[in-house]
C-alpha cells in the first residue's frame, strides 16, 4: 500500500489506488498520514480550485478572467486530501447552484463541491464498494479527464478537477464491479499481520501515538522529511526516465501470459515501474521494477479462471516467475 501511494505521488497519471482488506488494518490511517507527508504546492490565492500559477493552460475561468487586470498572487498550501463521506449526494460531489445566493440576491452562482476541493490532490473514499455505481463511474471519469463539467439548473460550469482517486474497502462487505475495478491504476491487498513481532510493533506505535501525539510526530519527523525529499526528487527524475524496449517487451509478454483485456494493463505497469525507478533514482527502468509493481498493477485485471482457484496476487506472481525466472 505504501509503495502504491508513493508511486501515485511521484506520478499521479498512474490512475489511483484501490485498497482492499480486513477492517482495522490501518488503511485510512495510512492515507491520512500520507497526506501530511506530501510536499506543499503553490496555489493562486482566492481561487476555489487552488489553480497552479505556473500552469495557465489549466486555470479555471475565474483565474483567467482575473489575470487580465493584475498578476495573480500565490502561496504554498498543503496538498488537499478530501474525504468522501458515504451517503454523500451527487450535488455535494460535483457542486450545485448556490441556493442561498439565488434566493436572496437572485444571482445564479456555482457552489463548488468535493471535486473542486480535491483538485491537484487526492480524493479518498472509504468503503468505495458501498458507494453507488453511478457515483464511482462519475468519479473515475472526472479523475481521468481532469475536468468537472456541471450542467444543471440553468448553470453551465467547467472547472479543473485533477486528482488521484484512492478507494478502500472490505471485500466481505461487497465487491466492486469488474468494469470499475480495472479503471483504477493500482490495487493492493492489506491483510492482518500474522507475525507476532509485527503485531507488537504496530500496537506499540499506535499506543505511543495516542498517549503523546506531538512526541510521536517529532520522533518520526526526520524519516518523514527524508521520504518527502525522495518523492520530490522522484518527480523531477520522472520526465527523463527511460524505458528500454526490452522492458516494454517484458511488460507486454507478462500481460499476454495473464490474458488481460486491452492494453491498459501494460500502460499502468510501465507507468508504475517508471515511478518506482524514478523514486529510487535508478538509471533506467529495469525488469526488477516491473516485477515489484506487477501484482498491484495487474491483480485486479484478471478474468476469473474456473480452473485456477488461487488468489489473483498468486496468479500474477506465478506468471512473473514464468516470464522472468525465479
Ligand atoms: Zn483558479
Amino acid at each position: 500500500m505504501k509503495l502504491a501511494l508513493i508511486g501515485s505521488a511521484v506520478d499521479p497519471a498512474i490512475g489511483g489506488v484501490l485498497v482492499f482488506g480486513d477492517r482495522g488494518t490501518g488503511k485510512s490511517t495510512a492515507v491520512r498520514a500520507f497526506a501530511a507527508l506530501l510536499p506543499p504546492m503553490r496555489a493562486v490565492i482566492g481561487c476555489r480550485y487552488a489553480c497552479d500559477p505556473a500552469l495557465p493552460d489549466v486555470w479555471c475561468e475565474d483565474c483567467r478572467a482575473r489575470t487580465q487586470n493584475s498578476p495573480l498572487k500565490s502561496r504554498l498550501v498543503p496538498v488537499p486530501v478530501v474525504d468522501m463521506p458515504l451517503g454523500v449526494t451527487e450535488d455535494r460531489v460535483v457542486g450545485a447552484l448556490d441556493l442561498e445566493r439565488a434566493l436572496s440576491q437572485g444571482i445564479k452562482a456555482f457552489e463548488p463541491g468535493l471535486l473542486a476541493r480535491a483538485n491537484r490532490g487526492f480524493l479518498y473514499i472509504d468503503e468505495v464498494n458501498l458507494l453507488e455505481d453511478h457515483l464511482v463511474d462519475l468519479l473515475i471519469d472526472v479523475a481521468a479527464s481532469g475536468e468537472n463539467l456541471v450542467e444543471r439548473e440553468g448553470l453551465s460550469v467547467r472547472h479543473p478537477a485533477r486528482f488521484v482517486l484512492i478507494g478502500s474497502g472490505n471485500p466481505e462487505e461487497g465487491e466492486l464491479r469488474p468494469q470499475l475495478l480495472d479503471r483504477f491504476g493500482l490495487s493492493v491487498e492489506v491483510r492482518t499481520p500474522t507475525e507476532l513481532d509485527q503485531r507488537v510493533e504496530v500496537i506499540k506505535r499506535r499506543d505511543e501515538f495516542e498517549r503523546n501525539n506531538a512526541a510521536f510526530v517529532a520522533k518520526w519527523k526526520k524519516q518523514d522529511d527524508a521520504l518527502r525529499r525522495r518523492i520530490v526528487a522522484g518527480r523531477l527524475r520522472l520526465a527523463g526516465m527511460e524505458v528500454p524496449d526490452a522492458v516494454l517487451e517484458s511488460a507486454a509478454r507478462l500481460c499476454m501470459q495473464l490474458g488481460t483485456d486491452g492494453l491498459r494493463a501494460e500502460l499502468t505497469l510501465i507507468r508504475a515501474a517508471r515511478a518506482l525507478a524514478s523514486f529510487e533514482q535508478a538509471a533506467a527502468v529495469a525488469v526488477t521494477h516491473l516485477r515489484r509493481v506487477a501484482a498491484p498493477a495487474l491483480r485486479h485485471r484478471l478474468r476469473r479462471d474456473p480452473l485456477d482457484e488461487s488468489g489473483s496476487t498468486v496468479r500474477v506472481e506465478k506468471a512473473v516467475q514464468e516470464a522472468f525466472g525465479p
